[in-house]
């Protein structure tokens, strides 16, 4: 970005297996210093889709996203389902970096098409809302283009900026939101990349067609047979929100900033009440759709105004959560309403809403009060001194506010699982090399939802659980797959088979399971050392003190794991 210049280059040899998280996990190892500044000149953006995405593989519409996180100070790989990170790969491009920073402050967008690669000026397309910019790029690049970009608070450099992606209906509704890579983009001038695969053939190479067809076939088998993937299934009726009844149900849905674990509005904002509220605007059942090309597991949901026009996609579990029962609010209009907001502006809901949340308890806005919370959401929007601290995060606000209470590990708000209900998903968070993030090692599948047999959540002992969770998914993020197929392939073993194979035969290979487990094991290996060399040791792998002492209606239970367990995670 410092020349406006972009080349192409072969690939080394040594990233020849490489792709998604291992790709971008390995770059940030090799050329960012880890004592970088996240906004400065050093750090660099790094896009890689998975090794199948951009083939037929079921449900790999996946791109990840890697550089150092202002919000953590910590790696990050951030990944998104849409057709962008496919387009890429039909490109022939295993993966963009972005580096250098321009002198001023104006802002540019990257078209790639066959043709080669082009800078424009982007600065007309700046300080507006993503709803009304999409639509002119779409116009100007044409319905073929898929669009990567940031919005005003990627602009303004917040930490908690993430990188928008369209969805398969070209909304700017698909997210790399955690970490605040947006704002890392912004700090480089870079405000969008448009990538049109036109003229390129359907699926990157395969080396195995035939092993390739044998695993797809078998992970096909696996999701459309699994109950919470296959059609009309959990996730496709009521999508993530499914959740939200049964981790109440738990007494783990962090409640009022994650002082009781239920929620006594929770019925109101579940996945079951998003299918009814549809239903009952549009006169039928809706069910939900694939945020990108090829996902048979088609989790996304689109909500509806009372009046039966469109309000907002996607009405997410977390997003859900942390405007809802995190913040007192029980109504699926002010929480489509404050995502819409999170994705005009470009933030992360989770970090956003665990904010407000985090605002709440500091009292500058009372708990349940949805309509200063839209209000404070435009102040973000508007990048006033208020907004700018809002959007600054979770950590920040309460430390501005005088907040002891700050539900965060490394700096980013806990997602919408309680730790002193769910042990393992709270050594998942301690632990993780990103922050507190329930996607880094989802123990909720066995610790909750009885997928891969049945562990109780109350034990303390997780260290090995987390540890195998977190390996698994390092091998998920790289194949290019939605995690969502874990609960598929963690209880039907040709399902994880079909994984494998489908990796194998892409890349004309012959690993077994426990080589991809091992290579997942390795990413979080290198990630780790790169956050000690910025300078985290093992007190930061802690959950805030608070969830020690203080004793969480209705299980009233503590985090009582361990810092000898938590140590155990990384004992590899
Ligand atoms: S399962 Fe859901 S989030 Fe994952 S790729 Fe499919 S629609 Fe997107």
């Amino acid at each position: 970005m410092t020349d406006l210049k972009a080349t192409y280059e072969d690939v080394p040899e040594k990233f020849k297996y490489m792709a998604g998280r291992w790709l971008t996990s390995q770059i940030v190892c090799d050329e960012v210093p880890p004592r970088a500044h996240p906004l400065g000149p050093n750090n660099k953006v790094i896009f890689s889709p998975g090794i199948v995405t951009g083939s037929s593989a079921p449900t790999s519409g996946r791109i990840s996203v890697g550089g150092k996180s202002p919000l953590t100070g910590t790696i990050k790989e951030t990944n998104a389902g849409t057709g962008w990170g496919q387009s890429v790969a039909h490109l022939g491009i295993k993966a963009i970096i972005v580096e250098g920073q321009p002198k001023g402050k104006k802002f540019w967008l990257l078209h790639v098409t066959k043709d080669g690669t082009k800078f424009l000026p982007a600065d007309e397309y700046t300080n507006m809302g993503l709803y009304e910019v999409y639509p002119k790029l779409f116009e100007k690049f044409g319905k073929k283009a898929d669009i990567c970009g940031i919005g005003v608070a990627g602009e303004f450099l917040m930490p908690n900026a993430g990188i928008c992606f369209n969805d398969i209906d070209g909304r700017p509704s698909r997210f790399s939101g955690r970490g605040g890579m947006g704002a890392v983009l912004g700090s480089k001038g870079l405000k969008f990349i448009i990538v049109d695969d036109s003229g390129m053939p359907p699926s990157i190479p395969i080396a195995n067609k035939e092993l390739f067809d044998q695993g797809r076939k078998k992970l096909t088998d696996a999701l459309m047979t699994h109950d919470i993937t296959k059609p009309t299934g959990a996730l496709n009726s009521y999508g993530t929100a499914v959740l939200i009844n049964i981790m109440n149900e738990a007494g783990g849905l962090p409640t009022r900033n994650f002082r009781e674990g239920r929620f006594e509005g929770a019925a109101k904002i579940s996945g079951e009440a998003i299918f009814a509220g549809n239903k009952e605007r549009l006169g039928k059942d809706l069910y939900n759709h694939n945020c990108s090309p090829g996902c048979i597991i088609k989790c996304s949901n689109v909500w509806h105004k009372p009046d039966g026009t469109e309000h907002v996609s996607c009405q997410e579990y977390e997003s859900v959560w942390a405007f809802g029962a995190n913040c007192d609010i029980d109504s699926l209009d002010a929480t489509g309403e404050l995502i819409r907001l999170c994705n005009d502006y470009g933030l992360d809901t989770i970090e956003a809403g665990g904010t407000m949340a985090v605002a709440m308890e500091g009292g500058l806005l009372p708990f349940g009060d949805s309509k200063k919370a839209i209000e404070l959401m435009h102040e973000i929007g508007k990048g006033t001194p208020l907004g700018r601290l809002l959007g600054s995060g979770a950590v920040i606000t309460g430390r501005a506010l005088g907040v002891a209470r700050v539900p965060a590990v490394k700096g980013q708000n806990m997602p919408a699982y309680e730790p002193r209900v769910v042990k393992g998903i709270g050594v998942t968070y301690a632990t993780s090399t990103m922050g507190a993030d329930h996607t880094a090692g989802y123990t909720i599948a066995p610790e909750i939802l009885g997928v891969s047999g049945k562990v109780d959540p109350f034990i303390a002992m997780k260290a090995e659980l987390s540890r195998n969770f977190q390996s698994s998914t390092g091998f998920i993020d790289t194949s290019g797959h939605c995690l969502f197929i874990a609960f598929a392939i963690l209880d039907i073993a040709s399902g994880f088979e079909g994984l494998v194979e489908e990796c194998n035969g892409v890349l004309g290979v012959n690993w077994s399971a426990d080589d991809w487990v091992n290579i997942g094991k390795g990413v979080i290996k290198m990630e780790r050392q790169f956050n000690e060399a910025a300078g985290f040791t093992k007190a930061h792998d802690r959950v805030p003190e608070f969830m020690l002492y203080e004793k969480l209606p209705p299980h009233n239970t503590v985090f009582d794991v361990s810092e000898a367990e938590l140590d155990k995670v990384y004992d590899f």
